[in-house]
């Protein structure tokens, strides 16, 4: 099964593709984990990302798609995967259905998270992950049980993303509408969209996207 989630930063593709990859059995892939690797490990292409991304703009697409053609001929993608913050432009798109058919694979879904932006700002401002496990928190959505503590485990450092800062936001959003949005249209004329409530709980869209993929919705 190969799915695509579409929906702004903070929607909650990243939460949702890591519980459909360990309900599935499928690989998450998550470009802007993959390219914060690079930015870590001081590659090349992390060192051409890096001020991109703090400024809350798109990397190039013939960088982000090399990445991701690689990263769809590993082997822990033969069961299928679920793409969380890929294609984010046409021309990601096109070149997804290019190397799809090359594959002989065919894309399922495309489920579009649907959330107000008002309350993004919100979402992201409080985000931290474990720097040991990357556990995902939440200030006020999810914070962890003992604070301090990692509950998945126990690690006691943790991290807030830079981009993650009020005003990168606003940038992050702003290519979103004007950039990614537009494919909400090129997958409904291929008959693949379909949308959940990304406002509702974490196990509300966990439910709602399970209906789709069980062909229930
Ligand atoms: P994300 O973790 O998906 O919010 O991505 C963080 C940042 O990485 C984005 O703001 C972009 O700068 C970059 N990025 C991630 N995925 C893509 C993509 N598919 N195309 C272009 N830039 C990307």
């Amino acid at each position: 099964m190969n799915l695509i989630l579409l929906g702004p930063p903070g929607a909650g593709k990243g939460t949702q593709a890591k519980r459909l990859e360990e309900r599935f059995g499928i690989a998450q892939i998550s470009t802007g984990d993959m390219l914060r690797a690079e930015v870590k490990s001081g590659s090349e292409i992390g060192l051409k990302a890096k001020a991109i991304m703090e400024r809350g703009e798109l990397v190039p697409d013939e960088v982000i798609t090399a990445m991701l053609a690689a990263r769809v001929s590993r082997p822990d993608c033969a069961k299928g995967f679920i793409l969380d913050g890929f294609p984010r432009t046409a021309p990601q798109a096109e070149a997804l259905d290019r190397m799809l058919a090359e594959k002989g694979l065919r894309l399922d879904h495309v489920i579009e998270l649907k959330v107000d932006d008002g309350a993004l700002v919100e979402r992201i401002a409080g985000r931290f992950t474990c720097a040991q496990c990357g556990a995902g928190y939440h200030d006020t959505f999810k914070p962890t049980a003992k604070p301090g503590l990692c509950d998945s485990c126990g690690g006691t450092e943790f991290t807030r993303r830079a981009d993650d800062k009020a005003e990168t936001v606003a940038a992050r959003l702003e290519a979103y509408h004007r950039q990614t949005a537009p494919l909400l249209p090129y997958y409904e004329a291929q008959g693949k969209l379909s949308g959940v409530d990304g406002m509702a709980s974490m196990d509300e869209v966990a439910r709602q996207i399970g209906a789709i993929l069980s062909g229930k919705a």
